[in-house]
């Protein structure tokens, strides 16, 4: 996945493109790779059948396949995005299911595996905040004296009864937990992810998330519409009974508003997902990246809006459990 920030966007939010582009000097993109864990959501370990929402198809790209190997897939992604862009520097991310679940020495072989190739300056690793321990931290935080290294916590909601209703599998105070222990490894970079829709919030209870995050230790922020996906237990929910489901421009208004009152210390990594249209339910944009990416920056600039524009820190601000 290419950097996909335009350069306008600069004093409305702050982009990841553009961070890691202060960072390093340049672009760097994003080599996705399947080392082939699972998720102990699934396998029984804390629940089956996984969050209610998830189908990994959804985000992983088809050229991602476990059985190439870590190596294989980074010289692939490099090889494809270096034609494509040009690009000369990459973060290896290990997106799919839950990358820390494995013995740590499984996981040394597997990022070390990313981190030979001579262009990948870092790694990006998705897991659940039950699934990090001091132990792993410890191994990252030794890769991080060398490369840069992000851990993108789920944390979808902070809300007990939202993590309930979509199986989660576990509550706020375990993010919360993995935040803690996080704080002792200060060379990590630690990033959340949530999802605005789901069925059991208000609108102004997702917008209230901003508030809550921006309170936290949190470098970096993922925040997407709910999207409803074939296969999963929410597309069996959704057809029972249909619930609201952000439309276009609803979901423009909802996401300038939430920018507004987010801390601008916050690098926004995602604002919007784009499941495969073969596998999308709803809400159906018909919109490229590139559009949507486009709106959200043209409406953030018509209401005068910008990161943090609203944002309240002290006693004013909202709490959250
Ligand atoms: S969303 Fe993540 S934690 Fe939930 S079932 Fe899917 S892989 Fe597991």
């Amino acid at each position: 996945m290419g950097a996909v920030t335009t350069v306008a966007a600069k004093h409305l939010y702050n982009s990841f493109g553009l961070h890691m582009r202060e960072h390093f000097g340049q672009s760097v993109f994003k080599v996705n790779i399947d080392a082939g864990f699972t998720c102990p959501n699934r396998d029984g370990t804390v629940g089956v059948g996984g969050c209610t929402y998830c189908n990994n198809d959804s985000f992983r790209p088809s050229s991602c396949k476990p059985a190439l190997g870590v190596r294989q897939q980074v010289d692939n992604g490099i090889a494809y995005l270096s034609k494509r862009y040009k690009a000369a520097k990459f973060i290896a991310y290990f997106q799919p299911y839950t990358n820390t679940y494995a013995p740590v020495d499984k996981l040394r072989q597997l990022y070390y595996e990313a981190l030979q190739h001579p262009n990948v300056v870092g790694i990006a690793v998705g897991t659940r905040p039950d699934a990090v321990d001091d132990e792993k931290f410890r191994l990252l935080q030794g890769i991080a004296k060398d490369y840069f290294v992000l851990v993108e916590l789920g944390l979808q909601s902070i809300y007990d009864k939202s993590l309930a209703h979509i199986n989660r599998g576990h509550g706020y105070a375990s993010f919360l937990d993995a935040l803690d222990m996080a704080s002792k490894y200060s060379s990590i970079h630690i990033g959340a992810h949530i999802i605005a829709g789901f069925p059991t919030e208000t609108i102004e209870e997702m917008l209230s998330m901003a508030e809550a995050v921006s309170a936290l230790r949190l470098g970096f922020l993922k925040i997407h519409q709910l999207q409803i996906v074939k296969g999963t237990a929410m597309a069996a929910e959704y057809a029972k009974n249909p619930f609201f489901v952000f439309d276009y421009e609803q979901y423009l208004d909802f996401l300038v508003e939430f920018i507004g009152r987010l801390s601008p210390q916050i690098v926004l990594q995602r604002m919007f997902a784009t499941a495969p249209d073969d596998i999308l339910i709803a809400p159906v944009w018909n919109k490229t990246r590139q559009q949507i990416l486009l709106d959200i920056e043209n409406k953030l600039r018509t209401t005068g809006t910008f990161q943090g524009k609203r944002y309240r820190t002290g006693s004013d601000a909202p709490r959250h459990l």
